[in-house]
């Protein structure tokens, strides 16, 4: 139902634009010069084919690319631009159909890109037929009008289209007319009119130099523009992947790979660091006792309070399962120690709710830490410090677990490690 109201629609579209056609033939010149000028358009029209851009709105595909009908039908009069306009359209069509890029229902907008834009071109047509007495002679007054056709062609274009998502329950609301309005952009609109009306000037003077000129110019600029448009687009994809590829999903933190990559980073920073290495104890027990995804719920937890307590220059990353690494920076080894020892503290008070069983669960845990001092002085490799740390987080398991051991030599009170 939709779309046979939708086929009337453009069809009427279609007819109307054809009855336009038929009835100022006779304005139409058959010189050769009629012909040089279509020929030349054409050429360019169908070189930019592949810079128009296709914006999707809901079902429909809206292109917007610049434009040169105003300078066209100015210059040959209604007829010349249905005639442009349908056969730029139809080999365009012909082209999508061989290379199989065309889309449902692209017969249907063939139709409905002549109607409307020779529509569109008769109503700039017409106002500049009645304006330019007033604004003969007057270079400003000149711009002034052809930044006024553009607008013409864009309110008629809008309405059109307008048309068709309504009909196609795309735009329902004034909210959704106000936004799709909205995407006119003025700057656009400024270079359709500043091209078309420097066309309209080297067409009424023959230089066809600057024409050619122009277009060539105009299809630089775009071409560039999209080439840098596609460029953007490639590095925002590739950051999207890298950052896929650095971040753990169970928890959202950093995983292992990153953590490497910082590490070979640290190595050549010669700074203290704090290495430490935590591990929920007894996790497999947290497992068996509930399940798989309760335990996720717990690491998730764990993963939390470690990213409450690291600074934004600390590096965190899940290193394992459900073992954690943290890199502190610029601190001394008694803060290192006091944050990892507030942080055993709060993990030993503070339980995990989980469902289970639909019934909401309180579960406790505790972990162990390892913490490796790295001091400005050392000469061993960062990867040794993190095996300390890893070796140091083993003698806590081995000590009792929920505790924390240190590097040799270091300060640890023995009232802070007991639990
Ligand atoms: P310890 O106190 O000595 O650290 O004992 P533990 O049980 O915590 O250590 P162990 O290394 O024996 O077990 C770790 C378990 O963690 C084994 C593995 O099945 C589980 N595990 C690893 N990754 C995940 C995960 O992503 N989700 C869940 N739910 N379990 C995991
Ligand atoms: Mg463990
Ligand atoms: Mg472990």
């Amino acid at each position: 139902m939709t779309q046979a109201r939708l086929r009337v629609y453009i069809l009427s579209l279609f007819l109307i634009a054809t009855g336009i056609a038929v009835s100022t033939f006779s304005a139409f010149s058959l010189a050769p010069l009629t012909f040089q000028v279509m020929g030349v358009y054409w050429l360019f029209s169908l070189l930019y084919y592949h810079l128009r851009i296709n914006s999707r709105r809901g079902s429909t595909s809206v292109e917007y690319g610049i434009n040169y009908n105003v300078s066209l039908i100015l210059f040959t009069g209604p007829f010349g631009l249905y005639l442009f306009e349908a056969v730029y359209r139809l080999i365009g069509y012909l082209y999508k159909k061989k290379t199989k890029t065309d889309e449902p229902g692209e017969g249907v907008q063939t139709f409905y890109n002549v109607g409307s834009f020779v529509i569109q071109g008769t109503a700039a047509y017409y106002v500049y037929q009645w304006l330019i007495p007033w604004f003969e002679g007057n270079l400003v007054a000149f711009w002034v009008l052809l930044f006024l056709l553009v607008t013409v062609t864009a309110v008629v274009s809008d309405l059109f289209l307008l048309g068709v998502f309504s009909l196609l329950g795309d735009i329902r609301t004034r909210a959704d007319v106000a936004a799709f309005l909205k995407e006119r952009s003025i700057l656009d609109m400024a270079k359709t009119a500043f091209s078309n009306g420097l066309l309209l000037l080297f067409l009424e003077q023959r230089n066809w130099t600057a024409i050619i000129g122009l277009f060539v110019l105009n299809y630089l600029v775009s071409q560039s523009y999209l080439v840098k448009a596609q460029s953007a687009q490639d590095k925002h994809e590739r950051n999207k992947y890298e950052h896929m590829a650095y971040t753990d999903f169970l928890t959202g933190l950093h995983n292992r790979a990153y953590m490497e990559l910082k590490m070979k980073e640290l190595e050549k920073t010669k700074e203290a660091i704090g290495i430490v290495v935590a591990d929920i104890d007894k996790f497999k027990s947290i497992n068996d006792t509930y399940n798989h995804s309760v335990g996720d719920r717990v690491i998730q937890h764990f993963a939390a309070a470690l990213k409450a307590k690291a600074g934004t220059d600390d590096i965190l990353a899940r290193s394992g399962g459900e073992e954690f690494t943290m890199f502190l920076r610029g601190r001394s080894f008694e803060s290192c120690l006091a944050l990892v020892e507030e942080l055993r503290q709060q993990i030993e008070s503070d339980a995990v709710e989980a469902e289970f069983q639909d019934q909401t669960s309180r579960i406790p845990y505790t972990a162990s830490f390892g913490l490796y001092f790295f001091t400005e002085q050392e000469e061993v490799p960062i990867e040794k410090g993190y095996i300390y740390a890893d070796q140091l987080l083993l003698e806590s398991k081995q000590l009792g677990r929920n505790r924390i051991t240190v590097s040799p030599g270091q300060q640890h009170e023995s009232s802070l490690s007991t639990s």
